[in-house]
């Protein structure tokens, strides 16, 4: 008889966006007391011309992550990314003004996360690559249908 090796069982994703959201609030935003993030409602459209990747609720200080982010696919930095982002909602307030950009910035691995969403944002989006052709930023656009991901 063979002792059957133990089972470790994986992180839930709720567990890792929390660590995720730890990391961030602990790096950047510590002088602050932590925010609830959590995964966004599933919407079932598979094609869209539009993705808003994360939102911060200023009544309830919660922010929300886009649950397509839930899968191992996406690199840990750029769900941070995100995160951070929606921390500095918090903190500056709603306009992506210059300050905001400056603050935007300063994010450790904000340059791979822009890369990231040039070079992805098609799958998001639940689109063939050809169709996209990408811009600066987190916005593409191809030629007759705009689409864009949207951080809010
Ligand atoms: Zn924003």
């Amino acid at each position: 008889m063979t002792a059957m090796p133990t089972a470790i069982p994986l992180p839930v994703s709720d567990d890792r966006l929390a660590i995720l959201a730890a990391d961030v609030h602990r790096t950047y935003f510590a002088k602050y007391p932590p925010l609830p993030v959590r995964w966004g409602q599933q919407i079932s459209r598979k094609r869209r011309r539009t993705i808003r990747l994360g939102s911060y609720n200023h009544l309830t200080t919660e922010i929300r992550i886009h649950p397509l982010l839930n899968s191992p696919t996406i690199p840990a930095y750029f769900i941070q990314s995100i995160i951070h982002h929606e921390y500095l909602h918090h903190v500056l307030g709603a306009p992506h003004n210059r300050r905001f950009r400056a603050h935007e910035r300063r994010f450790i691995h904000y340059r791979e996360s822009q890369e990231w969403i040039r070079r992805n944002l098609f799958l998001l989006l639940g689109r063939k690559k050809e169709e996209l052709q990408p811009r600066r930023g987190v916005v593409a656009r191809p030629p007759a249908e705009p689409v864009q991901a949207a951080l809010f």
